[in-house]
């Protein structure tokens, strides 16, 4: 597999939660193309002639700027690499920027999956977290959505602050309702520095408890695979054959190529496994994006084992025994001790010489990693 990666640093607002790397200003959306399209040029020999998996519009976000953009950008990569129908096509999208019309033409322009930031199908929620759609605006999108494309994405966020059990159970049923082929589920986390982490220091605003988070994240492991959704990775549901392709071969450390400030790529160079950032600084990207790096790594092999151990465990695929016992420098009888500890915690299963993570190890895959990495 082989995906490519752009970064669509725009937002019109930043969400109270949000930490990721994005500007407010929709003066530069031009000048981006422009430099996407020298970066582009540069990276031409990483990735021309090999068949493209996937691709995948992030951000920010990317149903901000116009679709014509996006369509230019699919055939300047069209016009160098393998595309063809088979490749996934998803773009992020915000419910406030989609009508029919834009939905029509971001499917003519080659979008074959749209994933759309829902967050939450309630009016008094959606105004928690800071969001500029309404609870309507987002079922009516996902309905139009699900019309014109073959694969339709929702995001849904639980731990917001004043949220309930009922609330919560009620919007698991609108989406089961509206089915959706993959939803990913979120449980809002206090990231430094936003404004969120600053209401919630002040006392201005309080999140439900870790407990109560733990118990809506069960709860929609249990609405959802009993809807049908395979749940394939800590976050994330999908119905038969409709996973994320893009994300599921990240997790399982297949190479990628980021395009935009800030995106990451990992490839396998005759250095070894390399992975690298663009800056997370437009003005840096804009002057020279080809060139503009924070960091640049040939991973050591206990940084390849602990990635390893780290993203198998998130997905079902799990993680080989053999591949613990000799990769690990903890010790055998410290690992198989630690290995039997989670199993009794009923965190990890295994089977046929393979570690995976139960439902309930789901909620901790942090956790049960930290146990098994290096030292
Ligand atoms: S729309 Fe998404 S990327 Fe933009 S600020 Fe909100 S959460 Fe962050």
């Amino acid at each position: 597999m082989f995906s490519l990666y752009v970064h669509i640093p725009f937002c019109r607002e930043r969400c109270p939660y949000c930490d990721f790397f994005l500007i407010t200003r929709p003066g530069f959306v031009e000048r981006f193309f422009e430099a996407l399209a020298i970066e582009t040029v540069s990276k031409a020999s990483l990735f021309a002639g090999r068949a493209i998996d996937a691709i995948h519009f992030g951000g920010g976000t990317p149903s901000l700027v116009p679709v014509s953009f996006i369509a230019g950008w699919l055939e300047q990569v069209a016009g160098l690499a393998g595309l063809s129908t088979e490749t996934e096509v998803t773009l992020e999208a915000n419910p406030e920027d989609l009508d029919p019309a834009t939905l029509n033409a971001l499917r003519a322009a080659g979008v074959n999956r749209l994933s759309i930031g829902v967050q939450s199908f309630t009016n008094r929620k959606l105004r928690a977290l800071g969001r500029a759609h309404s609870a309507g605006d987002a079922v009516r999108t996902v309905s139009q959505a699900l019309e014109r494309f073959p694969s339709v994405s929702i995001d849904l966020i639980c731990g917001a602050a004043g949220e309930s059990a009922g609330e919560w159970e009620e919007e698991l049923r609108t989406a089961i309702r509206l089915r959706p082929q993959h939803v990913s589920i979120y449980m809002l986390t206090l990231e430094e520095k936003t404004r969120l982490w600053r209401d919630v220091g002040k006392g201005l605003c309080e999140l439900p408890g870790e407990e109560q988070q733990a118990s809506m994240y069960r709860q929609a492991m249990t609405m959802l695979t009993g809807a049908g959704y395979g749940h394939y990775e800590v976050s994330n549901y999908a119905l038969e054959g409709h996973h994320s392709r893009y994300n599921l071969s990240s997790w399982r450390r297949e190479e990628y190529l980021g395009f935009g400030p800030s995106a990451h790529s990992f490839l396998h160079t005759a250095e070894g496994e390399e992975r690298f950032s663009n800056a997370s600084n437009l003005h840096r990207y804009l002057a020279d994006p080809s060139g503009a790096v924070d960091f640049r790594e040939v991973l050591s092999g206990a940084q390849r084992f602990d990635e390893e151990v780290f993203l198998s465990l998130r997905i079902r695929k799990g993680l080989a025994v053999e591949f613990l016992r000799k990769g690990h420098t903890l010790g055998l009888d410290l690992l198989d001790e630690r290995l039997a500890r989670l199993q009794a915690k009923g965190w990890i299963a295994i089977d046929n010489g393979v570690v995976t993570l139960t439902g309930e190890g789901f909620l901790f895959a942090d956790l049960v990693a930290g146990e098994l990495l290096s030292e």
